[in-house]
């Protein structure tokens, strides 16, 4: 492994987290390189199912150093009750670190990211329309943070610095907060919370970059998780309905603080369908019962929100860019359970726009208007969710996976047949 990138290939919910989990076990340190608590890891193991916001999927397992990295943002009262629910049920939380160089989430984040998606949902069919942010406050407190008026996780470390901070920023967001006829706040409230989280997390809080540094050089197995999809990736994802971070390779060198030439894998999570949740072009959609049919036995529904995902087939126009812009070594392919009881599945292999076939995503506009070009493949209509072996699926699942494999330019490591830890089929390199 040493240096393993994991990254979802499509627009996020592909099963990192169960992947993250599965690797971790043979992993020294899992670093969750950008983000925030705006979407869930699924995790189901020995003790239980979780759904995991900010705290990395390696938490499980007592000897990984578990590192919330420089390129996240967190709300560290979400942290609080992660840690709560895990230490109530015998996990120890010991190993979880915070890089002094992630930014804060404040009240008036979430707030503003909330009273903006209303905003925009009220001005719908006037120019406007919803994100579909999850309101936890992501897009505000990175554009904070590349306007230079972020807070940071050390900040907490010196009060007068923190103190200074607030009523250099403060005035800004009470006005950015009147706006929206919101109330504003003091400084003194922010401070008190700053000196809570200073209390909580003040022994947890570390430069994670000598950490990092010495564990790759010294041939550490370290893992870096990412969150969310490509489709969601700020420079290409479906802008504006994104995320304000890079989920992606190059996203998680930035974010962990580490070089590029460092990393040794890069796996591409990919769910053996596509599901999208929020606004934007989804070009593979479905509208009709077979998309129903997807979204109820693949449970498709939000970790952190709950909200329903758009559901359709696979796309391999997707994941060939996912895999260009990724590099991707490899990839696991999730949920091909979900397919077990379809007697056909339609692959896209092609966009149609116009008189052209594209073979790549193109900007938010144009993939709007695009027509996927589909090839039908048989189904299985077997129980896949027992096999463990590649030689134990059904050959038409071995013809449908090796087709992803060659969309995606890269060799199937993984296939997953349900969410258990045990379900997971580790495939022979081939030469
Ligand atoms: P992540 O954010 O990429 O980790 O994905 P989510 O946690 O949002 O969603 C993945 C969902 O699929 C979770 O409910 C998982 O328990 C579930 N899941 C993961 N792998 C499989 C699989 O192979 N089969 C089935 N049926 N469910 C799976």
């Amino acid at each position: 492994m040493p240096v393993t990138v994991v990254v979802g290939a499509q627009w996020g919910d592909e099963g990192k987290g169960r992947v993250i989990d599965y690797l971790a076990a043979r992993a020294d340190m899992v670093i969750r390189f950008q983000g925030g608590d705006n979407a869930g890891h699924t995790v189901v193991n020995d003790y239980g199912r979780w759904v995991l916001h900010l705290i990395p999927c390696g938490i499980f397992y007592p000897h990984v150093y578990n590192l919330l990295g420089a390129g996240t943002v967190i709300n560290l009262d979400t942290v609080s009750e992660e840690m709560a629910a895990l230490a109530a049920a015998g996990v120890s939380v010991d190993n979880l670190w915070i890089d002094r160089r992630a930014h804060l989430i404040w009240p008036y984040h979430r707030l503003l990211d909330g009273a903006e998606e209303d905003r925009r949902k009220r001005a719908a069919g006037a120019g406007g329309e919803a994100m579909g942010t999850t309101r936890r406050g992501i897009g505000p407190v990175y554009a904070d943070k590349h306007a230079y008026s972020g807070i940071r996780v050390g900040d907490l470390l010196y009060p007068d610095l923190l103190r200074q901070r607030l009523e250099l920023l403060l005035p800004i967001k009470n006005r950015e907060l009147a706006f929206y006829g919101l109330k504003p706040f003091t400084v003194e409230q922010l401070a008190a919370l700053g000196a809570r989280w200073r209390e909580e997390y003040g022994i947890r809080i570390v430069d994670g970059l000598p950490v990092v540094r010495d564990a790759v050089r010294g041939g550490k197995r370290v893992l870096l998780e990412g969150q969310l999809g490509i489709g969601r990736d700020i420079n290409w994802g479906i802008y504006p309905y994104t995320t304000a971070s890079s989920p992606t390779a190059g996203g998680a060198c930035e974010g962990a603080g580490i070089p590029p030439r460092a990393i040794d894998q890069v796996l591409g999570v990919v769910k053996a369908y596509s599901t999208s949740v929020g606004g934007g072009p989804f070009p593979t959609e479905l509208h009709d019962d077979q998309g129903v049919m997807l979204q109820e036995i693949g449970r498709e529904f939000g970790a952190t929100t709950r909200r329903p995902r758009r559901c359709g087939w696979f796309d391999g126009v997707a994941i060939g860019y996912a895999s260009w812009l990724n590099g991707f070594t490899g990839i696991a392919v999730t949920k091909l359970d979900v397919l077990d009881h379809f007697v056909t599945l339609e692959l896209c292999t092609g966009y149609r726009l116009g008189a052209t076939v594209l073979d790549y995503v193109p900007d938010t506009m144009l993939q709007g208007q695009v027509e996927p070009v589909y090839e039908t493949w048989p189904g299985w209509l077997t129980d896949t969710s027992g096999c463990r072996t590649w030689q134990e699926l059904p050959p038409a699942a071995q013809a449908y996976l090796r087709r992803i494999e060659e969309l995606a330019g890269a060799p199937i490591r993984f296939v997953s047949v349900g969410p258990e830890r045990s379900q997971i089929i580790v495939c022979e390199v081939r030469s």
